[in-house]
């Protein structure tokens, strides 16, 4: 696969090429693909933006910026000699379709250098209003025509609601074809993201208990402590459930609960998800007052430091309606999930920054042991920890050691730092290079991306139109508000606190 890519003419267009999104992940990661050897040797990229830059000036800021976010730390001389002309900048405003000539004939000229077509990828890391505009004016100025060598990658939020994102999916679809489209769910590259489908389906031993007969119920958890701070402009408009639960903590429900695909190709992966998608139970109006619960940070104190509330963030509309946490109780009406609660929750100025899925297991069927040992008696879990800490930890009992028969939980216990030397690849080192190799496994399609509006549109509806009394309703540090604790209380659960050795 490396050696057809190798060979492989690329082009890859960065729209934002001067936006925070190319300096913080997407110069790093390509920059990380070239050290590996895995870049096309006749290899361009060409970012873009308003600002007016040369080629020279462009470079110097990528490397700047490659120095300060890339995971292999500064850039050595002899490796930037190597990557850094192959950068190039165009200044373009992307409303004016004239200035898409100016691509076309950039293409040209490195197609005329390098004696062979080039597949050209267009990386959309500009504010999502401009997506259409963008996809029309490759398509008037004639750069979307060969659907084998080109691709359009969007970025997050892939539309605002249901409405937006068909409305999207649709033009989308007249300029391009599904196998050209690659929207991006960051999560989907992770590294630990991937091991559980490794984990699920190299396993013999998961499938039988990865259904209702063993499982009572699942948490997954993305917490973090950071606030809003000057994105409130986007943020204001967006909010916990759309921002992180629509796309990244329905994805990764969706690969936790997905039926075997027949192969680990795209489509049959993609199938598999969107089916989960769709067996899940939609929302009435009562069941998002039973079911769904909102938070807003209000000001306090998180490590040693004073921290604004959500609403005296910078910019921020002092009456804001707008969620930073939410938490949802959702079901999935098919065999092997039925009657199992699937608790997902979010939110900003948490306490410790954390991704984390728990699958909790039933209790044993009958308990053999002293009565004093039933007190330190767990049920059996399965950590996945996604994020900061990387791990697989399978919670059984054990025997205290001594002379009475005491039990006690332990940790079976799979962490990448253990186990490998090698450092694991940034999230969009692996989704550059699938977009490259023309991978889509891990893209979401657009029937999936509706699905996930439509299930949580009654959400966004009713928590639009019923302000709420009660914000700011947590503070910085805590686990959120005291609702998220009353919404899994009253199913006799908690929320699990994330693992010890996950720091921040
Ligand atoms: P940003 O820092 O505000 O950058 C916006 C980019 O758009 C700049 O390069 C700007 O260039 C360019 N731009 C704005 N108006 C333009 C116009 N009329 N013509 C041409 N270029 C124009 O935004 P960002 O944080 O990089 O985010 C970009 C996208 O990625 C958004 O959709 C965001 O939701 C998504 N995203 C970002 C992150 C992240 O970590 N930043 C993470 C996930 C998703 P000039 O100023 O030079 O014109």
């Amino acid at each position: 696969m490396n050696a057809l890519l190798k060979s492989q003419p690329t082009v890859f267009v960065i729209f934002g090429g001067t936006g925070d999104l190319n300096a913080r992940k997407l110069a790093p990661a390509l920059y990380n693909l070239y050290l590996e050897g895995w870049l096309p040797e006749q290899f361009a990229l060409i970012g873009t933006g308003r600002t007016k830059l040369t080629d020279e000036e462009f470079q110097g800021r990528m490397l700047k910026d490659i120095n300060e976010f890339s995971r292999s730390g500064k850039v050595a001389d002899d490796k930037w000699a190597g990557f850094g002309p192959r950068v190039h900048y165009q200044a373009a405003d992307v409303q004016n379709a004239e200035t898409y000539k100016d691509f076309a004939s950039r293409i040209k000229e490195l197609e005329k250098e390098w004696k062979a077509p080039a597949n050209v990828i267009y990386y959309l890391a500009v504010a999502p209003n401009f997506f259409p505009i963008i996809a029309e004016n490759l398509a008037k100025a004639g750069l979307t025509t060969d659907a084998e060598r080109t691709r359009i990658v969007i970025e997050k939020p892939f539309g605002h609601d249901l409405e937006s994102a068909k409305e999207l999916n649709l033009l989308l679809g007249r300029i391009f074809q599904e196998k050209q489209i690659y929207r991006i769910d960051h999560y989907l590259g992770k590294e630990t993201v991937q091991n559980i489908m490794a984990f699920r389906f190299a396993n013999a031993i998961m499938e039988p208990l990865w259904n209702r007969n063993s499982i009572e119920h699942v948490q997954i958890s993305v917490t973090e402590q950071l606030g809003v701070g000057e994105r409130t402009g986007y943020y204001d408009g967006s909010g916990a459930l759309r921002d992180m639960i629509q796309n990244h903590l329905l994805q990764l429900l969706c690969i936790v609960a997905m039926e075997p695909p027949i192969s680990f190709s795209a489509e049959e992966v993609r199938n598999r998800k969107v089916d989960v998608l769709r067996a899940m139970r939609r929302f009435t109006p009562e069941s998002v007052r039973e079911q769904a619960v909102r938070g807003q940070y209000g000001a306090g104190w998180l490590e040693g430091a004073q921290v604004p509330g959500y609403r005296e963030e910078p910019g921020a509309n002092p009456q804001s309606n707008t969620e930073t946490f939410a938490a949802v109780k959702f079901f999935i009406d098919n065999w092997r999930w039925q009657g199992v609660p699937f608790y997902l929750r979010t939110g900003k100025r948490l306490h410790r920054s954390a991704s984390v899925i728990t699958i909790q297991f039933k209790d044993v069927p009958h308990f053999i042991f002293p009565p004093e040992t039933a007190d330190t008696m767990r049920q059996n879990r399965l950590v996945i920890s996604i994020q900061p800490e990387m791990s697989i930890r399978l919670q059984v009992q054990a025997k205290r050691p001594g002379v009475e028969m005491m039990l006690n939980t332990v940790d079976m216990v799979f962490d990448y730092k253990g186990t490998y030397v090698a450092q694991a690849p940034e999230a969009y080192e692996t989704l550059l290079l699938d977009v490259m190799l023309g991978d889509q496994t891990l893209f979401m399609r657009g029937d999936q991306v509706e699905e996930a509006w439509d299930l949580v549109m009654p959400i966004v509806t009713s928590w639009q139109n019923r302000v709420s009394q009660n914000f700011p309703n947590y503070s910085a540090d805590s686990w959120g508000p005291e609702v998220a604790e009353a919404l899994i209380a009253k199913d006799g659960f908690h929320w699990f606190t994330l693992p010890l050795s996950s720091k921040k």
